[in-house]
């Protein structure tokens, strides 16, 4: 077999005494194969120094993205702010993810609560991503009216709409912005360079819809900090952990050098998109994921810390490994772990969360996956490199985190919240405390103020809220 990989010095010399021992060696007695383990240990540990320098350099992008010089950080404007508690009215609002699409009806009273009477959630379709701009928002269009025939809300009645949309748009105002880039696999046509909200009004004018008004266009992380922080003061950092990852925080007006005539409040939120950011210690996995995905040299954290790239990664390692005869020495291996992009996060969470003596659970996954003659050294080694991918992950996400928390309090003086949505923070076990652990391993007991909080569904509710104030300040009664 031949590696697909560019093999480093180091690696060629196992290769070699590996030539004459193919599936012969019982893989834990062969040449190599602890040094091998060790290696990937290593390439994949991410130190407290490593943290720290993650740390400096993210502020470094963050002053030049701010003042609109070169910078891997875009620091987007979002046109609105936290939210002080007393929004209110009846909105539709639209979550438009990576991976899911969810349309809900949210209901704000004023004081605090929140109420979601609705909410229809959908996988995005392959075609959708793939086709045209035009059928991605007639898709869109149709979830609106599914909703609306729903719960009988007429044609007559006059009703704001507010859009959350994932993805890199360059707002021109809170109701309006174009697409930079598609990122998470996308590649719709026609729809890079064009105002989105422009193209929902025309999918929504072709299905026969005219009583809709987007009110307010909003980065998934930004609604996310919104939503937090209509219950919760002190949070001031969004953040999303799903399909891809990036997060925003509230920046005084003074520091967004490039944009400081566009408001006369003191502060705004940015949308960093942290996601593209690129002063990382990358691997040769990581180089190759990058180069088979559709936006390569792009999003270089995201591709190391979100959901859509762990299985991926995954998958990369095991296929250098079975090209090493380090792992599965069955041929039916082969055909498991060749193909892009066969492996999720969710596979290498239930791999890493097996606990039985045996590994059962993973035995049955891979016996799904046509992989035959497991060992139990193989299992233990997938289950060892699940936990090192995603733990990278966390940390990675936890120094990004760390690196915004001290740009606005460089002491670390005061409690932060992080509002976090996303299900690879909500439900890959243990997410959450690799994070707080290496917090912990930068800040000490000081990493107590740094609290990190789901916000569910904070995307979509957030955006409501943000609409909701934008009507209060044009004075529209709901
Ligand atoms: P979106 O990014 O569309 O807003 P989510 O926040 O639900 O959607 O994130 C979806 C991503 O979360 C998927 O790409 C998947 O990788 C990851 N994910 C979903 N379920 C799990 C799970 N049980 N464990 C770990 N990761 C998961
Ligand atoms: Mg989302």
């Amino acid at each position: 077999m031949k590696s697909r990989f560019v093999a480093l010095g180091l690696i060629l010399i196992f290769n070699l005494s590996f030539i004459a021992s193919a599936f012969t060696y019982d893989i834990k007695t062969q040449p190599g194969y602890e040094e091998f383990i060790k290696y990937l240990d290593k390439i994949f540990f991410v130190s407290t120094d490593e943290m720290k320098n993650i740390i400096k350099d993210f502020h470094s992008e963050m002053v030049n993205g701010l003042s609109g010089s070169n910078s891997s950080l875009k620091m987007i404007p979002s046109f609105t702010d936290r939210a002080n508690g007393t929004e209110k009215g009846k909105f539709i609002a639209l979550d438009f993810g990576g991976t899911n699409f969810r349309v809900m009806l949210v209901d704000l009273d004023g004081k605090g609560g929140v109420f979601v009477s609705s909410v229809d959630k959908y996988v995005i379709d392959k075609q959708y991503m793939e086709g045209t701009g035009e059928q991605l928002f007639d898709f869109i269009a149709s979830g609106i009216k599914k909703i609306m025939e729903k719960n009988n809300i007429s044609s007559h009645n006059q009703l704001e709409l507010a859009f959350t949309f994932s993805f890199p748009v360059e707002q021109t105002n809170i109701a309006a912005g174009r697409l930079l880039i598609w990122v998470k696999g996308f590649t719709a046509s026609g729809v890079v360079g064009k105002d989105v909200v422009v193209m929902l009004n025309e999918a929504l004018k072709r299905i026969g819809i005219k009583n809709l008004k987007v009110a307010a266009l909003v980065n998934d992380t930004v609604g996310t900090l919104v939503a937090k922080s209509y219950t919760e003061p002190s949070c001031d950092i969004g953040v999303v952990l799903g399909t891809g990852t990036n997060a925003c925080y509230s920046e005084k007006m003074v520091n967004i050098k490039k944009w400081r005539e566009i408001s006369d409040k003191e502060t705004m939120i940015v949308n960093m998109e942290w996601g593209n950011f690129n002063k990382l210690p990358i691997t040769v996995y990581d180089k190759n994921v990058d180069a088979t995905s559709s936006n390569p040299g792009a999003q270089r954290l995201e591709k190391m810390v979100s959901g859509m790239f762990l299985g991926e990664i995954l998958r990369v390692v095991v296929h250098d490994l079975i090209d090493r005869n380090l792992i599965f020495q069955d041929e039916s291996a082969i055909n498991a772990f060749s193909n892009h992009p066969d492996f999720t996060t969710q596979d290498v969470a239930l791999i890493e969360a097996d606990n039985t003596d045996n590994l059962e659970n993973v035995e049955v996954f891979l016996a799904k996956k046509g992989v035959k003659n497991i060992t139990l050294e193989s299992k233990k080694l997938l289950k060892h490199i699940s936990k090192l991918v995603s733990c990278r992950s966390a940390k990675l996400a936890a120094s990004s985190i760390a690196a915004v928390v001290l740009w606005i309090d460089p002491e670390l003086k005061n409690k932060h919240v992080i509002g976090i949505d996303g299900s690879l923070f909500e439900k890959y076990p243990g997410y959450k405390e690799m994070m707080d652990d290496a917090l912990k391993s930068l800040f000490k007991e000081n990493s107590e103020h740094i609290v990190l909080e789901q916000a569910k569904d904070g995307s979509g509710v957030g955006a409501a809220i943000i609409a909701a104030s934008v009507a209060s300040t044009n004075n529209i009664k709901h």
